[in-house]
């Protein structure tokens, strides 16, 4: 009985800051839909480039990014801000030649080159705001500055976006992975207090080397994103054996969070992680294959942040979505069909009454190993199933929260796994 009191409290705080209920911003009431001032923005929270491992210059990446429709871009090179001079060699670049011949065609007054001492050729590699001066247009394409904090624990790489940041974040490192997550998403929210700039970080791609577990990702205070998939090809979005999906440690990490441990509700983010331009489609990480939509007011790093963070957004690496609907008693989603595109609506949660205790798995000689735990198979329920263009959960009350996995009929035309259909997942709804 002791728990009831702060449990009704978080659960208001929690509905708050679920879809249903956000006085904070503009969406009315319930709805996330386009109309009036509200539009959908499509961003891209993840790109690399030759001013870390990716193969392609900020501007070239910028215009691709603004010519396939998308509306807002992060750049966020490995543990560096565009924001310095910075000379390269053209041949040792990660995309040679080609990309220089390609940006040279694009921008020939633009280009910033000479002959080193060497005799090697070598070019200025443009800074954020540079380039971001010159994509920019209001209301139509936004480039915000970012990083990937990349850092590490016993070899295990952690990495983690911040969007929007000011000031370089250096890792922070830590005695644990939870430790390491959580001291680099204390060093951003603290740059975030300290400078009055809105910014967020979010965990990366949890599976890659099977780093991150449910268990390190669920106890982190102010983590409000992870990737529930990541385009690039090596991050293993599905798991394997032994290893949880990120579908999977999402849904672990919502269960622990609502249900035991009082914390908020975690959002996930579609991204590509794009680091190869130059031949799409390959099996490569290339740009393209995961994205956010965010309903916001305009098209300013404050305003799709304050979005991203009311949940006023959804993830798709393909499907797109018209509105998602809820108030508190009931979720719709509702897709835009392409042609004869079906769709098939999974809706998951966890109810109240799942037992939330987990166990590690073991190894051959039963050694527990260092993946997540197994959870009972109905953390992550698959709650209602129905195809058409749109569907309806009623909630019965029950449900820790709800969410909706959006799945087309047709395949990914350039997945990041063999086989993989077109998705789109809304963020989880708490019930009222
Ligand atoms: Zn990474
Ligand atoms: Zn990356």
């Amino acid at each position: 009985m002791r728990r009831t009191i702060p449990l009704f409290l978080c659960c208001l705080a929690l509905a708050c800051a679920a879809l249903s209920v956000s006085p904070r911003t503009s969406v009315e009431a319930d709805a996330l839909q386009s109309g009036g001032k509200l539009q959908w923005y499509k961003g891209n929270m993840h790109t690399h480039s030759h001013w870390s491992d990716g193969d392609d210059y900020l501007e070239m990446i910028g215009a691709w990014y603004r010519d396939h429709d998308y509306q807002f871009l992060v750049f966020t090179d490995h543990n560096i801000l565009a924001n310095k001079e910075r000379w390269v060699v053209v041949e040792k670049t990660k995309g040679g030649k080609k990309a220089y011949d390609k940006l040279k065609a694009a921008y020939p007054e633009w280009i910033e080159e000479r002959t080193n001492d060497d005799g090697a050729l070598e070019v200025r590699l443009r800074r954020f705001d540079e380039v971001s001066e010159r994509l920019n247009q209001p209301g139509k394409f936004l480039l915000i500055q970012g990083e990937e904090i990349s850092d590490s624990f016993h070899r295990h790489p952690i990495h983690l976006n911040a969007s929007n940041v000011k000031e370089l974040v250096a890792p922070r490192h830590g005695t644990s992975i939870a430790e390491t997550i959580q001291n680099n998403v204390d060093a951003v929210m603290n740059q975030r207090e300290r400078t009055g700039q809105p910014m967020i970080i979010h965990l990366n791609h949890p599976n890659f080397g099977y780093a991150v577990t449910a268990e390190d990702l669920m106890r982190i205070q102010g983590e409000k994103f992870f990737e529930v998939y990541n385009g690039h090809p090596g991050v293993h979005n599905s798991g394997d054996e032994t290893h949880a999906s990120t579908e999977r440690i999402w849904d672990i990490v919502l269960a622990q969070r609502l249900g035991r441990l009082d914390l908020p509700v975690m959002y996930g983010l579609a991204t590509d992680d794009g680091h190869n331009y130059h031949n799409i489609p390959s099996r490569a990480s290339e740009p393209g294959r995961g994205w956010v939509m965010v309903l916001a007011q305009e098209l300013t790093a404050a305003a799709l942040i304050e979005s991203l963070e009311n949940g006023h957004f959804y993830s798709s690496s393909g499907v797109v979505l018209e509105s998602v609907r809820s108030d508190g008693k009931s979720l719709t989603v509702k897709a835009q069909s392409r042609g004869d595109e079906t769709f098939t609506f999974e809706f998951l949660g966890t109810r109240k009454s799942t037992p939330l205790d987990g166990e590690p798995i073991l190894d051959k000689d039963g050694q527990p190993l260092a993946t997540t735990h197994r959870y009972s198979d109905k953390v992550g329920e698959v709650l209602k199933t129905s195809s058409g263009e749109s569907a309806t959960y009623e909630f019965d009350g029950d449900e820790l929260y709800v969410r909706c996995r959006v799945t087309s009929s047709q395949k990914h035309p350039n997945p990041s796994e063999i086989g993989e259909h077109e998705r789109a997942w809304t963020q989880p709804v708490i019930p009222e």
